[in-house]
């Protein structure tokens, strides 16, 4: 794996990855993480939710 998560990559995800963390409610980030919920639901998050522990 390369850096899926800098430059050149970011400009082909949508909104060049970034948007509203669903989990810490930030706007504009970036959300390039995936984050599996205890009931087994994938949120994309930003970096800093990524090892939260999320029950929705
Ligand atoms: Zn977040």
């Amino acid at each position: 794996m390369s850096k899926n998560h800098r430059g050149k990559a970011l400009s082909k995800l949508p909104s060049r990855g970034r948007g509203t963390c669903p989990v810490c409610k930030t706007k504009r980030i970036k959300l390039l993480y995936t984050l599996l919920t205890e009931n087994g639901t994938k949120l994309t998050v930003c970096k800093r939710c990524q090892h939260k522990t999320v029950s929705v």
